[in-house]
């Protein structure tokens, strides 16, 4: 059960959060910062198609140049490097094309740099070296397009308000999951985490508080996680947490750790606490999917009936 407390800045006294009152602009969601970041991606790579006009240009029709193109740095100076540089953008950022991308582009501008300075001190244009250099070009290019296209790939498995992955990309998870389970014996527990009395938290701070609720309930659900655990958004105020190789004895520790985490949390500036339900259950035999999910959800439905803050777990 949510509580007000009285220890930290509390909601103005008709109950109306005063942040909502001055009318400050709720945090963007994981999914427009990311389309934002793809946005800026494509505006990065117009730039540099510019850079590249201007770079043939010079060399093969003697048209003049900027020549800071000769620095050593000319790559962090341009409008890709320096989108690259300040690109805060964290699903770009952490892809393993950003950094691809970053290393053709300096090669891009070590290029431009040899060709340019030879045509400068007289040697003309070396046919072999350019080739090179439109190679790069090109890989440059391709690169960019596959960072943009499995960005957006992964922004659909992903659930736009908290950015971890959403109830499709769940389904595949889970049957993938239970594969591994019938065919290796691995052992697997899902857990469902539903937030307590969620409607009265946006009824009385506002849905804009309520939905910085769940991302942080979301970030701090995924720090108590293995690598390999997954954590999904099932909808609404509901997380299902897929614990793949999890034995009988540790589950009961985990679920409380869940638990408690969400106890702990605190949103920065309000005075407000949230408590979670916990419902469990491990994969067995001869079921599937669809029957871990059902029993993990009447152990939810347990832990409700029993007063909520509670974590229950199904025997099976
Ligand atoms: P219980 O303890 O029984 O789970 O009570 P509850 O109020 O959490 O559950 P109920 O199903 O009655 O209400 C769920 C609430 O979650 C209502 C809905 O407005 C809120 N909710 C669902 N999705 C979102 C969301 O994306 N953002 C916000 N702010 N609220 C959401
Ligand atoms: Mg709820
Ligand atoms: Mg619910």
């Amino acid at each position: 059960m949510f509580r007000d407390l009285t220890d930290g800045p509390n909601p103005g006294a008709d109950g109306h959060p005063e942040r909502e009152a001055a009318g400050e602009a709720p945090p963007p969601s994981a999914m427009s910062e990311a389309l934002h970041g793809l946005g800026e991606l494509d505006l990065a790579i117009d730039g540099h198609l510019d850079w590249l006009r201007q770079i043939c240009r010079a060399l093969l029709r003697g048209e003049p140049y900027d020549p800071d193109e000769l620095a050593e740095d000319a790559d962090q100076h341009c409008t890709f490097g320096r989108w690259q540089q300040g690109c805060v953008h964290g699903l770009l950022q952490a892809h393993a094309l950003f950094a691809e991308l970053g290393a053709l582009h300096h090669q891009l501008h070590a290029g431009a740099r040899g060709l340019l300075s030879a045509q400068r001190a007289g040697g003309g244009l070396d046919l072999g070296e350019l080739a090179g250099f439109l190679d790069l070009v090109v890989a440059f290019n391709r690169v960019a397009r596959r960072l943009h296209s499995e960005v957006i790939t992964d922004l659909a498995l992903r659930d736009p308000l908290t950015g971890v992955l959403n109830r499709h990309s769940m389904r595949q998870h889970l049957e993938a999951e239970w594969a591994r389970f019938e065919r290796f014996g691995q052992p697997c527990a899902l857990a469902i985490v539903d937030l307590d009395h969620f409607k009265q938290v946006n009824d009385q701070y506002g849905h804009a508080v309520g939905d910085s609720v769940l991302r942080l309930l979301a970030e701090t659900l995924g720090r108590q996680l293995r690598c390999y655990d997954r954590l999904f958004r099932m909808g609404g105020e509901e997380f299902l947490v897929c614990l793949p190789g999890i034995s009988a004895e540790a589950l009961p520790l985990v679920l409380e750790r869940l638990h408690r985490s969400a106890e702990e949390l605190r949103l920065p500036g309000w005075a407000l606490r949230v408590t979670v339900s916990i419902g469990a259950a491990r994969f067995e035999p001869g079921s599937g999917v669809e029957d871990s999910l059902r029993r993990a959800d009447q152990a939810l439905y347990k832990a409700k009936r029993e007063g909520r803050n509670l974590v229950r777990l199904s025997l099976g």
